[in-house]
């Protein structure tokens, strides 16, 4: 420990190191053909492998190791090309062959880092200390009866990647930061839906103090299990401020693993059972040593999709986009995805990415979806947006009426959805001028009032014309007409 003493909150930093599982999203589990697919009916997605009958054998899964190296060469790692795995012992009744495979020694991927960008502008780089393979557990159901527990293995060998960082994180800011980015880069890199809701993303913080200028670490806990990343912040505050307070009062840190009460915000110890730690690894005989191969290594080096920071410059240098926009699109691959199928279909490329990371962003930030969840296709969306550049239809009816109705019959011709619906502009100059007139006739004390300067009213007789036109005119045509009659 350090020899500098330190009194108050000001005085100390925190440390910290996260361990982050994330769940791939590949089709199978990690060691056999069950279905890893979330939500289904318990013990529907199950076989021997699962249940750990005997004569089972596992089998390893080669998208599982693909997603894995993935992820390693985004965090900037070295793929250790022979590795192997390890059995971690322990009894649970969620676990049937009393270990889980996992891998101790030799990890798949090691020493990488990750940069973030903190709100100041400063730019943090943490280490990745390592990661490695591993199955998840099943899952123990206590609520389900009075006196028995269940078991749901659907979960059992859904595979995983256990993401550790070096203790380079200093603030519940840079933790924040830390998991923000991990979450776009695997989702960037179609390795895991990263939902924390889900479980798919969640992360142990291991947490200590120290007296700031003092090189030496504190000793550490370790909270289990945070689901989100605003109570990773919490976690951290709470135990930041419950060591400093321990010290302070002459208490010394003990190791330990905590859990996280989310309703009070508070850690508290596990049961010492189930923190003690024997979980005597050795080699699983069952599995080959993994060998991976120059060619097979090259290969997904050459498949790896560029990063959103190099995606948005490209936006910026293709078509002038601004970087703030082109950077909420580079950093949603869906989004992207669907803005290159819209973008031969669509006159105005800029036009295409106003919708995209305005109203059809907001829409989806509303009801929670990715755009895959979208029924409008790319197509028809360019082809709403081209009429609307065309001022065949205003923006107004394109995303309250035409947008809504495509969805409903996602198959619909668009032309023929806006000429049934009635929403074409009429382009009747005629029909328009009589409006104006009327209208200027019946604000005649408003119309005073704008000759004697104040322009304001403008907008009154443009929406009442737009009203008489039931919204089918075009607004700047409407303006430019009241403005020529008023003159
Ligand atoms: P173990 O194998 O006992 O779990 P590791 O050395 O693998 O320990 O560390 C686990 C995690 O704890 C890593 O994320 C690491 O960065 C973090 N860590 C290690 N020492 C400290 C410390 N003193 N304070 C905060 N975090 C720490
Ligand atoms: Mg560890």
């Amino acid at each position: 420990m350090s020899t500098i003493t330190a009194t108050t909150v000001s005085e100390y930093e925190l440390v910290s190191g996260l361990e982050i599982h994330v769940q791939l999203n590949t089709n199978t589990k990690i060691f056999s053909a069950d279905s890893a697919a979330f939500g289904a009916d318990p013990n529907e997605h199950i076989s021997p492998v699962s249940l750990a009958l005997p004569g089972a054998l596992p089998k390893l899964n080669q998208q599982v190791v693909a997603k894995a190296i993935k992820m390693g060469l985004a965090l900037n790692c070295t793929i250790n090309q022979t590795n192997f795995f390890d059995r971690k012992n322990y009894f649970y009744a969620d676990l049937p062959k009393g270990y889980q495979i996992t891998q101790d020694n030799l990890p798949i991927c090691q020493n990488g880092f990750l940069e973030v960008i903190l709100s100041n502008g400063e730019v943090k780089r943490i280490g990745i200390n390592r990661i490695h393979l591993e199955e998840d557990a099943g899952k123990s159901l206590h609520d389900q009866d009075d006196k028995y527990s269940f078991v749901d293995l659907n979960r059992a060998g859904v595979p995983l990647i256990e993401i550790v960082t070096e203790p380079d994180i200093r603030s519940a800011e840079e933790a924040s930061a830390l998991l923000t980015e991990m979450r776009k880069r695997v989702r960037h890199l179609d390795v895991s839906d990263g939902n924390m809701e889900e479980g798919s993303l969640r992360c142990d913080a291991n947490i200590s103090i120290r007296p700031v200028g003092a090189t030496a670490f504190g000793t550490r806990c370790e909270v289990k299990n945070l689901n989100s990343i605003r109570n990773v912040r919490r976690a951290m505050d709470f135990e930041f401020n419950r060591q400093v307070e321990l010290v302070n009062a002459g208490g010394q840190v003990v190791q330990s693993t905590l859990n996280f009460d989310a309703d009070k915000g508070t850690t508290s110890p596990m049961r010492s059972k189930e923190m003690a730690n024997d979980y005597r690894y050795f080699p699983d005989p069952d599995l080959a040593p993994l060998v991976i191969s120059d060619e097979w290594l090259n290969k997904l080096k050459a498949e790896m999709p560029a990063l959103p920071r190099e995606i948005s410059q490209q936006l910026v240098n293709d078509y002038g986009f601004n970087l703030t926009e082109a950077t909420l699109l580079a950093e949603d691959a869906a989004l992207l995805a669907y803005f290159n199928a819209a973008l031969t279909a669509v006159k105005q490329q800029k036009s295409l990415l106003n919708w995209l990371v305005g109203p059809i962003r907001a829409l989806l930030n509303e009801r929670e979806i990715q755009i895959t969840g979208y029924a409008v296709s790319p197509q028809q969306l360019a082809e709403v947006i081209n009429l609307t550049d065309d001022k065949k239809i205003t923006q107004q009816a394109a995303l309250q009426q035409l947008l809504p109705a495509l969805e409903q019959a996602p198959e619909t011709d668009v032309l023929a959805l806006t000429k049934t619906l009635n929403l074409l502009i009429e382009d009747d100059n005629d029909a328009l001028g009589d409006f104006v007139d009327q209208v200027l006739l019946k604000y005649e004390a408003q119309v005073a009032a704008y000759k004697k300067g104040k322009k304001g009213v403008l907008g009154l007789f443009v929406g009442e014309v737009m009203k008489m036109a039931k919204g089918k005119a075009d607004p700047q045509k409407v303006n430019a007409l009241v403005q020529e009659k008023l003159s």
